[in-house]
């Protein structure tokens, strides 16, 4: 039989690689719930309507990337490709509109149809904040602080930088939109067939393509801030001294823009050089339109989505788990002493590894492998006395323990 492989864009998450994915959500859980986010979570299939609507057709993601099919019920069904929207959903459809500003934090599988390579796959995983019903400047500064103090509890602070925009309000972005398909208009014949095709109907992500020829002619595009008004330039002004206040230090990227339509005001990435092209971590911003458009009252929100994979190879070899300790049985009297031993141990809270098979070297190699930190050979001599060998296996000194003394003689192995 021909041996199966996971399907393009996904892929197995080891051990060693689950250890440093949970240590970002962790870390991340931690420092959300001290500034009062709580966790919830969104399932991870919605109708297609929850993302296809507010997040608009000329985005990548609804136009090329996402996972959507009809179940057996007939149903149009998408694979959630990100956290905003259903988080938006659910508020709506758990009638929680009452009770804002809510603070919440998720973690969990996102898919989109991309092409693989390396950052980049068809099932990630982010871990993700939404402030929602809050539209001052202060609440901008605090989820970007939540953002800079994550990357920093996880180390990761000095090598990411926080690049910084303004996309205005709705009538700045009138202004800077009709002002962008002007100029892109006049250059159409050198933009990439994407670019060409935002032009009509999403302007402002030609700003934010990858295409060579695209960014040499973003270099002479207009810059926003001629085109902002007073209320928005105000706006962005706070948020940057609320930021210098906390010592965040920033970038100003006037190419920066979050591809949604319902975004305004500010936009914001942490962004590394130590990933190669794939050098985002986190992105996010201020999306004040979307409660309205997918139902709910007129609230402003902001948010921001970090991939855990990025981070997970960004970050330092985590702490190891507790080592074990090893149960190594020789005879048939000392496998059955073993489960009962074993059992006991566990309860009292040690971790306890048994391998099932093989001679004690093997069964030694094993206990070194997995990092054990003693061994507890149960041989029939010892046994018969009502006693264990316990071999310390950093120093590989060993004594004989009675069976009735031996959580208290391992203690010390913890
Ligand atoms: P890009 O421009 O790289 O496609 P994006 O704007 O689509 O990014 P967001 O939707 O803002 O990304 O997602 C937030 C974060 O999730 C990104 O900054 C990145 O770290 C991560 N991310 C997005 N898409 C992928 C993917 N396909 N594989 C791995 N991580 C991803
Ligand atoms: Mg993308």
């Amino acid at each position: 039989m021909p041996v199966l492989q996971p399907a393009r864009g996904t892929q197995d998450i080891l051990p060693d690689a689950m250890r440093r994915h949970r240590a970002v959500i962790d870390t991340a859980r931690d420092i959300a719930a001290r500034y009062g986010y709580a966790e919830m979570t969104t399932p991870m299939f919605e109708f297609t309507d929850v993302f296809s609507r507010p997040i608009g057709e000329a985005t990548d993601i609804v136009s090329k990337e996402m996972y959507t099919f009809k179940d057996r019920g007939d149903e149009e069904i998408t694979l959630r490709p990100e956290y905003t929207a259903g988080i938006v959903r659910a508020v709506i459809s758990n009638g929680l509109t009452q009770n804002l500003p809510l603070k919440f934090f998720a973690h969990g599988p996102m898919f989109r149809y991309e092409r693989p390579q390396k950052g980049r796959f068809r099932q990630f995983h982010q871990i993700d904040v939404e402030l929602i019903g809050a539209g001052t400047p202060e609440s901008d500064v605090e989820i970007i602080a939540l953002g800079a103090d994550i990357l920093a509890s996880l180390g990761v602070g000095q090598v990411c930088v926080l690049q910084l925009n303004t996309l205005g309000d709705t009538e700045s972005r009138q202004a800077y939109r009709a002002a962008l398909v002007d100029f892109f208009s006049a250059h159409r014949d050198g933009l990439s067939e994407d670019s060409r095709r935002r032009l009509e109907r999403n302007p402002l992500r030609i700003l934010d393509s990858k295409d060579p020829g695209d960014i040499r002619i973003n270099a002479d595009a207009p810059a926003f801030d001629t085109y902002l008004t007073d209320a928005a330039r105000d706006f962005f002004a706070k948020v940057r001294g609320g930021l210098e206040t906390l010592g965040i230090g920033y970038r100003i990227n006037p190419r920066l823009v979050r591809g949604l339509d319902y975004y305004c005001h500010t936009a914001f990435e942490f962004v590394t050089e130590q990933l190669g092209a794939q050098g985002t971590v986190l992105g996010g911003g201020r999306y004040d339109g979307l409660m309205k458009l997918m139902g709910g009252p007129d609230a402003p929100a902001i948010g921001w989505a970090a991939g855990i994979e990025r981070l997970a190879l960004l970050i330092a070899e985590p702490a190891s788990p507790s080592r074990p300790i090893a149960m190594i049985p020789l005879g048939e009297a000392g496998e059955a002493k073993a489960m009962t031993l074993a059992h006991a141990l566990r309860l009292a809270g040690f971790t306890v590894d048994q391998a099932y098979s093989g001679n004690l070297k093997r069964r030694m190699q094993r206990a070194n492998k997995i990092a054990a930190r003693a061994a507890v050979i149960l041989g029939d001599d010892e046994l018969a006395r009502g006693a264990a060998t316990v071999r310390d296996l950093d120093t590989g000194e060993q004594i004989e323990v009675p069976l009735a003394q031996l959580k208290d003689r391992l203690a010390p192995f913890r």
